[in-house]
């Protein structure tokens, strides 16, 4: 078989020269033209057939194995966020304003390379690769408008596959969890309703004010009181606005944030609370609330059997690298989530970090870079991890 990490640093040239090209020029979600061009231009290079314009701008290509078997779905991010990058590197954005600082310019790259990899190891696997660049993975909702454009069926997909850079640990480590990985992700809004009036003359209103503020503060009990202890949640109330002036009380308060959770028990009980919590709170101060929760992902759960396949492959081609088994990683949450809710796979991830070379900011800080020998570790492997999981259906 071949031997996948030697052929990543082979490659490594290249795919270093693609990140850095997507790391200049990054694109916000569904605006990924140049970089969906690039992806079909490089797939077509090596003679794959290409469809692009799935899910508005994603890409996807089949690469057919020696005989007929399963197939396995192996997916990329594309998209880049709307912030100002600050690491001064020579490959810095030069679409000011919209910045890679989550790592998918990699991502692309790294799948790119293991088109190529298994281009040329056809005759080592059955069955067929499906290669899908994803557009807008950060909350727009690309894996969802993939799915509603076919990228599940034709052919029908038997096993999903999926990675990410990791700059929460250093590069040599590796993220393959059983079971729950990433937190299911909700973004609710309140909106609280009053009577405005004089900042001087407080009886003659109804304080929304007052009322979201005991809100934010009643809502820290719903983890803390209605979550069982081992059981993992968080409640984050990240907006709350309101007012326009020093003297004036306002007619009505807006509160925004998250909720997320693995299990859907849990959710479905914060939920609840939520709800309770904000219109009872404001009854109480003479107010009303209005509750609206979206979903905007489920939880990343990984499929035994498949998470088993792929640390036995970790273990083949990068024994040298940690790997670690603990779940979940995060609670961050990822639209992948949502192909593999339909059809089983694992999701894992590459730490990417390096302190030494300033390389370990969180993802989506203005300096967030990785280690690019981690673009290496990730493509060998994606590489092997296929070949093993086609070889096993
Ligand atoms: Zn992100
Ligand atoms: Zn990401």
């Amino acid at each position: 078989m071949t031997d996948f990490y030697a052929q990543a640093r082979e490659l490594f040239a290249y795919t270093q020269a693609m990140r850095r090209d997507f790391h200049m020029h990054p694109e916000l979600g569904f605006q990924e033209i140049r970089t969906a061009g690039i992806v079909a231009k490089e797939l077509q290079k090596i003679g794959l057939e290409v469809t692009t314009g799935v899910g508005k701008t994603g890409v996807v290509a089949l690469l057919e194995g020696s005989q007929p078997g399963p197939t396995l779905l192996l997916r990329a991010d594309m998209d880049a966020l709307p912030i100002v990058e600050q690491t001064g590197a020579d490959y810095a954005s030069q679409n000011k304003g919209v910045m890679h600082a989550c790592g998918h310019d990699g991502h692309t790259a790294i799948l790119l390379t293991v088109a190529r990899m298994l281009d040329s190891a056809r005759d080592q696997f059955p069955g067929t690769i499906k290669l899908v660049f994803q557009p807008a993975e950060e909350g727009q909702g690309g894996a969802e408008s993939m799915i509603a454009d076919g990228v599940l069926d034709n052919p029908k997909v038997d096993v999903t596959f999926g990675l990410h850079l990791w700059n929460e640990q250093p590069v040599g480590w590796l993220g393959i969890a059983e079971g729950s990985t990433m937190a299911g992700a909700e973004m609710f809004t309140i909106k609280v309703t009053g009577k405005g009036g004089h900042g001087a003359m407080p009886h003659t209103t109804i304080d929304p004010v007052l009322a979201g503020a005991h809100i934010v503060a009643a809502l820290q009990s719903v983890v803390s009181r209605n979550v069982a202890p081992l059981d993992s949640a968080v409640v984050s109330v990240t907006q709350f606005h309101g007012g326009d002036a020093f003297n004036v009380i306002p007619q009505t308060v807006e509160l925004g944030g998250t909720i997320r959770t693995f299990r859907l028990e849990v959710r479905d009980i914060i939920l609840k609370r939520v709800e309770e919590i904000a219109s009872k709170t404001a009854e109480s101060l003479g107010c009303n609330a209005e509750f609206v929760n979206t979903r905007l992902t489920p939880a990343v759960i990984n499929d035994s059997d498949t998470i088993r396949i792929v640390q036995s492959a970790a273990k083949k081609v990068l024994p040298l690298l940690t790997m670690d088994a603990s779940s979940p990683i995060t609670m961050g949450s990822e639209d992948f989530a949502y192909m593999m809710e339909k059809i089983p796979g694992c999701f894992v991830f590459v730490g990417s970090a390096n302190a030494d070379r300033g390389l370990n900011y969180s993802h989506h800080h203005p300096k967030f870079d990785v280690d690019e020998q981690a673009l290496s570790y990730a493509a060998a492997l994606m590489a092997q991890s296929a070949i093993e999981i086609l070889n096993s259906k």
